[in-house]
């Protein structure tokens, strides 16, 4: 922590043993769905959990007055803005080792031309430095959770629980070029994602494990039945890539005569609790059949646009009741993970798609990228700043020209989404523990992650 005074956006004064503390800031927004800003407000953080959260009392108390919490309260001040961590709902984080490779292809071509050759040579150790240099790059820009599909999951669960992140790490299923053949390869490949979970759930109280089969055009049907059945029973998510491309979308209907959706609908693959990745090319009958089964959408709009593919519905699913989040995808296809990026093209091409400038408010944009992520992983106490949510916490400063002029409450959130970014972003916490302080990630040595990922993409680019 800074010295009191030291131009740094949060001051600390340690009152007790650190396990209870009062965040004091100018401005709280909750994004509980109320719509409420507590300006100046507080949250109240004991061990990793918010216990409370409102205005701050007027005076500001004392240690020995009637609203403080009680002795052994630590007291962090906040200059700025207190807001619930950005819940990132699709993301391969380790391809920062693919990063700005095979730029403009089409989806198609730069997998199967580009991509899955390269990962075919992936070690758990590359894995690891790649979700390393992620997570600092995430944390930096104020997102504290991410639901990760990729493989060697050990290693990329390492990295979150070392580096200090939250995630939901489903393990990923999909066959490289080069594997062997082998007739029991998925079969074994469910028994390790079952063994990770049985392992590793819960873990740090950060981690989260879930399956990640890759898509329906790449996973047999009988296969992405029997990953929902063991996903079912454990109540873990199910994550996986739906109708990401026109083509993707025509070539399934001519071979398998329905949707995408129709035949995970028919296969109960629907029964778990499903992530629909993308969801771009979904017709009425599609999203009836998500409304119908619960299944929520991870909108990806920067891969969709980086790659051509195209604008998800946004404004219909919202209005049908899907639950949606936001996700930044593989920093090879996007290529950062800035959930700010996100939110503000999401607002932006809703209104353009449906030629209307209030077709998603700022209000509605942070909140996808806050507790409608939380809400679309199945984790109600993400996302979200209020009794009993983990104390996941991001700080920003206000002193910017972006702030500026500020009239009312509604402006803060409008100046939010439409003229601040992650830049702006000072401290962050995650479980109530500092992670980012004035823009630097503490918590990894990014110099040392940044070296090995350069040292390990060029050698599988070589390959
Ligand atoms: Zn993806």
């Amino acid at each position: 922590m800074s010295e009191d005074g030291g131009g740094t956006a949060v001051r600390y004064r340690a009152d007790g043993g650190g396990s209870a503390v009062r965040y004091r800031a100018d401005a709280v927004l909750p994004c509980d769905g109320s719509g409420r800003v507590f300006r100046p407000g507080r949250v109240d953080v004991v061990g990793d959990t918010v216990v409370a959260v409102g205005p701050e009392p007027d005076p500001v108390p004392d240690a020995s007055s009637a609203g403080w919490p009680g002795s052994g309260w630590a007291e962090v001040r906040v200059r700025g803005l207190l807001l619930p961590g950005l819940v990132n709902t699709h993301c391969h984080s380790p391809m920062t080792l693919f990063r700005g490779t095979g730029e403009n292809l089409p989806l198609d071509r730069w997998l199967g031309e580009v991509l899955w050759p390269r990962e075919a040579h992936l070690t758990p150790e590359d894995v690891y430095w790649g979700m390393t240099l992620a997570v600092a790059e995430l944390l930096r820009f104020g997102v504290t959770t991410t639901c990760e599909m990729y493989f060697f999951e050990d290693a990329l669960a390492d990295a979150v629980v070392a580096s200090g992140s939250r995630a939901i790490v489903t393990g990923g299923f999909l066959r490289l070029p080069g594997h062997t053949p082998d007739p029991r390869w998925w079969e074994r490949r469910l028994d390790a994602v079952v063994d990770l979970h049985a392992r590793r759930h819960g873990e740090a109280g950060r981690l989260e494990i879930g399956f990640g089969p890759h898509a329906a055009y790449t996973v047999p049907m009988r296969v992405l039945a029997a990953v929902a059945d063991v996903a079912v029973e454990r109540d873990a998510l199910f994550h996986i890539h739906v109708a990401e491309t026109s083509g993707e979308v025509d070539s399934y209907r001519a071979e398998h005569g329905r949707s995408v959706p129709a035949a995970l609908a028919d296969a109960g693959v629907f029964e778990a609790r499903t992530v629909a990745a993308h969801s771009v090319w979904l017709s009425d009958e599609d999203i009836a059949l998500y409304r119908r089964h619960d299944v929520a959408v991870a909108h990806c709009p920067q891969s969709n646009a980086k790659l051509a593919s195209g604008v998800a519905p946004l404004v219909t699913l919202l209005r049908e009741g899907i639950r949606v989040g936001l996700g930044t995808d593989g920093p090879a296809s996007n290529n950062d993970l800035d959930l700010w990026e996100e939110m503000r093209l999401a607002a932006l091409l809703a209104r353009l798609r449906d030629g209307d400038a209030s077709a998603l408010s700022a209000r509605e944009a942070i909140e996808l990228a806050t507790r409608g992520g939380g809400a679309a992983l199945g984790r109600e106490d993400l996302g979200v700043l209020s009794p009993g949510s983990k104390a996941d916490m991001v700080a920003m400063t206000m002193d910017d020209p972006a702030f500026v002029p500020l009239h009312e409450d509604s402006h803060l959130v409008e100046h939010l989404v439409w003229s601040a970014s992650s830049r702006l972003v000072t401290d962050v916490w995650v479980g109530g523990r500092l992670v980012v302080e004035d823009g630097t990630c503490v918590t990894v040595d990014v110099a040392e992650a940044s070296r090995q990922v350069e040292a390990r993409s060029r050698r599988l680019a070589a390959v």
